[in-house]
């Protein structure tokens, strides 16, 4: 059995000192890969509950067309969503066309000229600067006359109390939390500190919105940011919580009134959640969640395995390889262009679909530097799907996620190695 494995990754162009060296760092990994499944059974069964208790029937999965009134749906799945998140209500839909529409939504719906926002966890995500109008942009909050302030974390990481303190005043409507360190070089957010935040802030101001972006999160924990306290939680559909299968959307749970402030955003004011078709995307939307648990599972054991492979390779990673995990993205410090191009290289080569095509660095509208980037997705631009890029600037780090199952994780990561080891920029 094992030499037919080893034929068929020799085959797939892994040498087999590659693979010997990724096989002992799996063999390593196990009580924390066992541990990953722990949470995933709990996540699966979550869900699993969540559906049963909604009444979750193949009638929920016809298509509707025109308003879409009384689709029920889509209807249905929001209560289910709201289940999993143990929130009052949830707003899930198609139209919400990805995670930074799901944010500006909930922001837009839920602030009236003269509020302020206010990020306690330093600068928010690189597309959430144009919607808050933090970089000047065309129809921003701060064009609607919505301040915005921020406190930066401690050096340490930690939350800065004081200075937190002192940011609240009485036009503070709104706390914006990011959960992911996204593309930055903080560390992410446990759900439990998040929590603690969030105590805090609500001490000082208790009817303050607590918002969460909570993209790359969903179900790498077993509890979700509207446990601890959060009033609104907002994802995309085609990271974790779509599981792979959501060709489009996005996600706003929590309170009741806040999830139908931004419904009254999304469509129309009066007319909020009773309106939008779902033309027959909803079951997949169904089944993507039922999958996620174990998406999600793939995709942390996929970050785990890269950040040890490369740690022990001698760069330099984020998280490092012994960290606990809240998202699911990985950052490698390749320290040379040539290393991020060949690491990307060797993500392409792994995929699916697209896997004959070589990236190349360009020139990105939005960017500094040219940026690399490398996907061969089923949806496009999914980065639950196993993804990398990087701009090509120091210090030449490269940012990955995503892998719809374990096993294609494993092989993008040693696809990668390869294709460092073919440019002789590592040697065994
Ligand atoms: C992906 C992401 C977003 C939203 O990005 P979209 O590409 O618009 O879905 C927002 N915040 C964080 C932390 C993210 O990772």
């Amino acid at each position: 059995m094992n030499t037919h494995l080893n034929d068929l990754y020799k085959e797939l162009s892994i040498n087999e000192t590659i693979l010997d060296f990724g096989n002992t760092i799996e063999q390593s990994l196990k009580s924390r890969f066992d541990d990953i499944d722990q949470v995933a059974e709990y996540n699966q069964l979550k869900v699993l509950k969540a559906m049963q208790d909604n009444r979750v029937s193949d009638i929920h999965f016809a298509a509707t067309t025109g308003y879409g009134y009384n689709d029920l749906g889509r209807d249905t799945l929001e209560s289910v969503y709201a289940s999993v998140f143990h929130a009052e209500s949830a707003l899930v839909r198609p139209q919400l066309i990805s995670g930074t529409h799901a944010l500006s939504t909930a922001l837009s719906g839920n602030l009236r000229p003269g509020d302020e926002i206010l990020s306690p966890v330093g600068k928010p995500y690189d597309t959430l600067e144009g919607v808050i109008g933090i970089r000047e942009t065309k129809g921003s909050l701060a064009e609607y006359g919505i301040t915005y302030s921020q406190v930066e974390l401690l050096p340490d990481g930690s939350f800065d109390f004081d200075g937190i303190k002192n940011a609240i005043h009485e036009r503070t409507k709104l706390i914006t939390i990011q959960r992911s360190k996204g593309y930055a070089t903080r560390p992410t957010l446990s759900v439990t500190q998040i929590g603690e935040l969030i105590k805090f802030i609500k001490g000082i101001k208790p009817d303050v919105i607590c918002m969460v972006d909570n993209c790359y999160g969903e179900f790498v924990e077993t509890i979700e940011p509207t446990d601890v306290g959060a009033d609104l939680c907002v994802g995309s559909l085609i990271k974790n919580p779509g599981g792979g299968l959501a060709p489009i959307g996005g996600y706003i749970v929590g309170k009741e009134e806040y999830v139908e402030n931004a419904a009254f955003r999304l469509t129309a004011p009066g007319l909020g959640k009773e309106v939008g078709a779902t033309l027959g995307i909803t079951g997949m939307l169904y089944q993507g969640l039922f999958m996620a648990p174990q998406v999600v599972s793939g995709a942390l054991k996929g970050a785990i395995f890269a950040a040890n492979i490369y740690e022990k390779l001698g760069f330099s990673v984020v998280p490092n390889g012994s960290e606990s995990r809240h998202d699911i993205i990985q950052a490698v410090t390749l320290g040379t262009p040539e290393g991020v191009i060949a690491f990307c290289k060797g993500i392409q080569a792994a995929a699916p679909v697209d896997s004959y095509v070589v990236p190349e660095p360009w020139a990105m509208p939005g960017y500094h530097s040219d940026v690399i980037m490398a996907a061969g997705a089923f949806v496009q631009g999914a980065s639950i799907e196993l993804s990398a890029d990087a701009p090509i600037a120091p210090p030449y780090a490269v940012y990955f996620q995503g892998g719809l199952t374990w096993y294609h994780a494993k092989f993008g990561i040693l696809m990668s190695v390869q294709k460092l080891f073919e440019e002789k920029l590592i040697h065994f």
